[in-house]
């Protein structure tokens, strides 16, 4: 895969794209990152990227030309190369970025990214140059590299040869459609608070089953508005609707075996 992403501070990537599992990602060759200044694209002598706003009021936009030139050339790049890259908008009025979304954008060859700056984008970028629009949350940054790096790390995680253990991002919260289940790791007693006894059995079907309860139950008492759509047996739905508003999540462990 390869991922550009357009932006006036470029540097902020360095650190990013450099380490970790996305620095791993990158030396092994599994994904291309690089970060472009579209102030390069600037058609003026000044490298101006923004302007004031017709209409008046504060704050200045991002001016079309340079946002586009540069899509254009990056398209250009891509098409010589046989790719039709998917154009993203970093926006805070975008489609809200979430894990079935990464699935998504993590199946493409070829991803721009652009960071806006400012109090916004010029909008015949919106209605003319891209193909998405997201955003990270229901909050303003002050530009769009943060949103860029959060999706990036969450696709580039999901390529195949990134994660060591290719399993464990399929059980990730929010894969599954459900919150995960607590793990736990030596010593089996720490300060008098004991791991589970089921964890510690080496009985495979009932770690699974206690897996999939406490999954269900942090599901259901932190985030209720997942269940809807989660992949549910009739079991499991019949047994969560018998439940009281807020359970113990290690209380229920204890009666595995009961739903
Ligand atoms: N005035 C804009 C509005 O009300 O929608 C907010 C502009 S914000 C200060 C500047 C830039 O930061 C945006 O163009 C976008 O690229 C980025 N940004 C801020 N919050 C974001 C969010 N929640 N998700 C994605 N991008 C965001």
């Amino acid at each position: 895969m390869k991922i550009d992403v357009l932006t006036l501070f470029p540097e902020m990537f360095d650190g990013v794209f450099g380490a970790s599992i996305l620095g791993k990602a990158k030396e092994k060759g599994i994904v291309e990152l690089a970060a472009v200044n579209f102030r390069e694209y600037a058609n003026n002598k000044h490298n101006t990227v923004d302007d004031y706003p017709y209409g008046g009021g504060g704050g200045m936009v991002l001016k079309a030309e340079p946002v586009f030139a540069a899509v254009e050339d990056l398209m250009q790049e891509a098409a010589e190369g046989g790719r039709k890259p998917r154009v993203i908008l970093m926006c805070p009025q975008g489609e809200p970025f979430t894990q079935k979304k990464a699935e998504e954008l993590s199946q493409e060859e070829h991803l721009v990214l652009i960071c806006g700056h400012y109090e916004g984008y010029d909008e015949r970028i919106r209605q003319y140059l891209v193909t998405d629009e997201l955003s990270i949350g229901d909050y303003v940054l002050t530009g769009g590299e943060i949103p860029a790096m959060t999706v990036i790390d969450s696709v580039v995680r999901l390529l195949p040869g990134v994660l060591g253990n290719e399993t464990s991002a399929v059980t990730d919260s929010y894969s599954t459609g459900l919150l995960e289940y607590p793990h736990y790791t030596r010593p089996a007693v720490f300060r008098d608070w004991e791991v589970p006894e089921v964890l510690l059995s080496g009985h495979h079907s009932r770690i699974e089953a206690w897996r999939r309860e406490q999954s269900l139950l942090r599901t259901f008492n932190r985030r209720p508005d997942l269940l809807s759509s989660a992949e549910l047996t009739e079991k499991e739905r019949k047994w969560l609707e018998s439940l009281p508003l807020q359970l113990e999540e290690e209380g229920a462990a204890q009666d595995d075996g009961n739903k």
